[in-house]
């Protein structure tokens, strides 16, 4: 195992908010103590943190944006996620919870090293009811082609008994999460403010997920739907563009994250929704919903989120000990003896979010360094 100092470094401290002046050493796969190391890095007047996690992004749907998508076969939508997750990767992003669209074995392809790229959490298709922005239906020629294979379930359903059924046919397929739509969306343009789950079908999401030892994250843009959803037990509220004070009370109430996706839209009710959830205590995780704007922006969150209240600690936060918690994995998120080494070396030892993406000098992941 290698054994890499990173000497003089400025660091991090998420948990503390404080930039602490010390060596950090990489051994093998996690933080370690002492200075004996096989190779050094000078890292005076540069800056240390945690790796990012995105806890909102479509890895695979770059090619499904394009006006081309249908005619193209199964393969190219796995494909098109390679030079994505690359890119992540180098812009020192480390682990990634997939909003849909990736499959198992995407998953399967960075664990076996096939190909370069963040931890992929996946969720696979989003779970709706009848009608739902996950049920792509043309009224023409109905179930819309692409996505309905054995590795990407069918994620409409009606009714309770229903809902569990959808879950089962996720878990089956391999979904680290589950992802569920309860109202509509922007980008569909209809039933943003709706609730298209009843309390029951919503409970028996989260009841069966965690059965399965999964979390419920929930993309709402309405108050209402949000609301019904974080007092259900969901684990996360997407986007969340027009929340409200109930809204992000039941949300602090019963621990529930909110990952704002500030890249999707910049109107001011959904910065006002962040500077509520704030000021009502609700934990804010870092998620973009790319590619809305492009992957290589991944970092411009972390901006936004930093301006709209969070701060830049805040925000460096969100993108690292909150992400790391909402995705429960007490094994990252920090600088600290035994975390995992996924770390990134930024030009420059000040706190200023604003370009990160140019300030990226070197990538470790799991201890080896990617850039
Ligand atoms: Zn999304």
């Amino acid at each position: 195992m290698t054994r890499t100092l990173l000497r003089s470094a400025a660091y991090l401290d998420v948990a503390a908010g404080e930039i602490v002046h010390d060596d950090v050493l990489i051994d093998g796969d996690v933080i370690g103590s002492g200075a004996e190391a096989d190779e050094t890095v000078d890292c005076r007047g540069m800056l240390l943190v945690p790796g990012f996690i995105d806890c909102h992004t479509h890895v695979a749907l770059t090619e499904v944006l394009s006006a081309n998508w249908l005619d193209l076969p199964r393969s190219a939508r796995a494909l098109s996620a390679v030079p994505v997750l690359r890119t992540l990767l180098s812009l020192g992003v480390t682990t990634v919870r997939d909003a849909w669209g990736a499959d198992a074995g995407l998953r399967l392809a960075v664990e076996r090293g096939w190909i370069d790229g963040p931890q992929l959490l996946i969720s696979l298709r989003q779970v709706c009811t009848t009608g739902g922005i996950g049920d792509h239906y043309s009224v023409a020629s109905g179930p819309v082609g692409g996505y309905a294979e054995p590795s990407m379930p069918d994620p409409v359903f009606d009714g309770a008994d229903g809902a569990r059924a959808a879950v089962r046919r996720m878990v089956r397929a391999g979904a680290d999460w589950i992802k569920a739509a309860i109202t509509g969306s922007i980008a569909a343009g209809t039933g943003v403010h709706d609730v298209q789950f009843t309390p029951d079908e919503m409970r028996a999401l989260v009841e069966e997920a965690a059965a399965r030892g999964r979390d419920v994250m929930v993309h709402a843009h309405g108050a209402r739907g949000a609301e019904l959803a974080a007092s259900c037990g969901a684990r996360s509220i997407e986007h969340g563009v027009y929340l409200d004070e109930q809204a992000v009370e039941a949300m602090a109430v019963n621990g529930t994250f909110y990952v704002p996706t500030l890249s999707c839209s910049k109107i001011p009710e959904h910065r006002r929704s962040v500077r509520l959830a704030v000021d009502a205590g609700v934990p804010i995780a870092m998620g973009t919903d790319n590619p809305v704007t492009p992957h290589s922006t991944v970092l411009d969150e972390i901006s936004l989120l930093a301006e709209v209240g969070l701060g830049a600690v805040g925000a460096l936060r969100a993108a690292t000990i909150n992400a790391a918690q909402l995705l429960r994995l007490p094994d990252r998120g920090e600088i600290a003896v035994g975390k995992r080494a996924d770390l990134v070396l930024l030009d420059g030892d000040d706190l200023d979010v604003s370009h990160l993406a140019d300030r990226v000098k070197a990538v470790w992941h799991n201890g080896k360094r990617y850039r």
